[in-house]
Formats: structure tokens, C-alpha cells, sequence
């Protein structure tokens, strides 16, 4: 778990058991990409990521410390006073202890899904797993075989070879899906519909949400 420098030790008490959490945007929208596009969501996106993708397009959210600590009673009533589905997101969210913000939102009967690289242990009680490894910090054995959802960024030819090396350790049942690196989507999107025509256990995710404009 992060340790965020600027905090008392009852704030670090509270971020140990969970009940605290640097919350960089929390947001009521569709989903966008995957398995779930287009299902009504509550996104809460943590702060903190120490994997450090080139082309990352939250680096806001790599440092904790900038996000406030958020008291995470209050946030579960706020989310599932409108949406039945959560997403945790960040950042990389496993950096942090979810057992408590699990099991309060499960108590107040929402489905949970979250949105990892993969790169640290799975913590809480977690309905849907999306992984989305990366080179930089591979993925645990643990969370591929819970995945239930692989979703490879496509920035350059390289990665679907990187995609195909992290397929192989995903199970049977996971779904498998391609995405462009957003910048790079003019050039990546014909290469990914033609390998998805001549290799279809992969799926095309599109980022919907960023054709509409909306969160
Ligand atoms: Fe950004 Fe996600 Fe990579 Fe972290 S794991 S650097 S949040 S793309």
C-alpha cells in the first residue's frame, strides 16, 4: 500500500483499514470500452500508480498525494444512491486495500467492477475483473486467472504480441479485447480490425464514451 506523506497518524490509521481513500474523480456515466459498454456506472477513479505508462492518459492520477482523502462511507452512499453497477479505476486501484469499500458497497447490494493493470494482489470482494496489463509491470499469476475480461492497448505492432503472450494467461472463459492507444487510433484501428478478422477470439473494444464526449 502507498504511503501518502502528508497525512496524521488517524488518517494513516484510516488508510490502513480501507476507510480513506485519495479519490482523484468519482462520476456517473455509461460505460464506455469492454465487456459492459454502454451499462449505466459509477466511476470511482483512486489516485496513485507507480507503473508509469509513456502514454498514459490519467498521469493526474499517479500521485496520491495530490487527491483527497475521501471518506469512503460517505462515497458508497453517493454512488449507490444512483448507480447499481461501480467501477474502481485509477490510478492503479489494487494499490490500495479495497476490503472495506468492497464490502459497503456490496451491503448496499451494487454489482462491482474494477479496471486494473494487474500489477498488485486483488484485494475485496470483486465482481468483475478487467485486466489491462502492462509491459512495465506485469501482471500477477493471481489476477490473470481472475480476470474475466483481458483488455490489451494497442500503441504500436509490438503489442499484440504482448497481447497474445498475456491471453496465454488469462482462463478459458476470459473475454478478450483489443484496444488503440487513443492517440494513436487512426493508424491502429484498420491494423486491429484486420487482426481481429483473421485471429476473432479477440474482440475490438471501442472507447465510445470518447466518440461521444462524454466522462
Ligand atoms: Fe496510467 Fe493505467 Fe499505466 Fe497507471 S497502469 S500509468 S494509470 S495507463
Amino acid at each position: 500500500m502507498i504511503h501518502i506523506a502528508s497525512t496524521t497518524a488517524e488518517e494513516q490509521q484510516l488508510i490502513q483499514e480501507g476507510k480513506l481513500l485519495p479519490v482523484m474523480e468519482h462520476f456517473y456515466t455509461i460505460q464506455g470500452e469492454g465487456m459492459y459498454t454502454g451499462v449505466a456506472s459509477y466511476f470511482i477513479r483512486l489516485g496513485g500508480c507507480d507503473v508509469g505508462c509513456h502514454w498514459c492518459d490519467v498521469k493526474d492520477s499517479w500521485d496520491a498525494e495530490k487527491h483527497p482523502l475521501t471518506n469512503v462511507d460517505v462515497l458508497v452512499d453517493l454512488a449507490t444512491s444512483q448507480a447499481k453497477t461501480i467501477i474502481i479505476t485509477g490510478g492503479e486501484p489494487l494499490m490500495w486495500d479495497l476490503t472495506y469499500l468492497t464490502k459497503k458497497l456490496h451491503e448496499k447490494g451494487a454489482r462491482i467492477h474494477i479496471e486494473t493493470s494487474g500489477a498488485y494482489p486483488l484485494s475485496g470482494e470483486i465482481d468483475w475483473v478487467c485486466l489491462s496489463p502492462k509491459k512495465l509491470m506485469l501482471p500477477l499469476d493471481e489476477v490473470c486467472e481472475a480476470a474475466n475480461e483481458l483488455k490489451c492497448i494497442v500503441f504500436n505492432n509490438h503489442d499484440f504480441q504482448f497481447a497474445e503472450e498475456q491471453a496465454a494467461r488469462v482462463g478459458k472463459d476470459c473475454t478478450l479485447f483489443l484496444q488503440t492507444e487513443w492517440s494513436k487510433r487512426d493508424k491502429n484501428l484498420p491494423l486491429i480490425v484486420e487482426y481481429v478478422k483473421e485471429n476473432p477470439k479477440w474482440r475490438y473494444s471501442l472507447q465510445t464514451h470518447k466518440y461521444l464526449d462524454i466522462p
